[in-house]
């Protein structure tokens, strides 16, 4: 429990991760949270990939 990291579902893919990165697929698309293979892809294929950020499982802060 003490190293339990909060994974979440890539909106694209589904798959769990822990860190996802913020993109935008479309002009005025809403903002999703893409795993790291799905940003990877869209980056490298969607001319319209905008990145807005990294989320990472939050970690105890002290
Ligand atoms: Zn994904």
């Amino acid at each position: 429990m003490a190293s339990y990291l909060r994974a979440r579902p890539c909106d694209l893919c589904q798959a769990l991760a822990t860190v996802r990165y913020r993109i935008q697929c479309a002009p005025g698309a809403a903002w999703v949270l893409a795993c790291p293979q799905c940003q990877q892809a869209q980056r490298e294929q969607n001319p319209n990939y905008r990145y807005g950020g990294t989320w990472k499982a939050r970690l105890k802060k002290s």
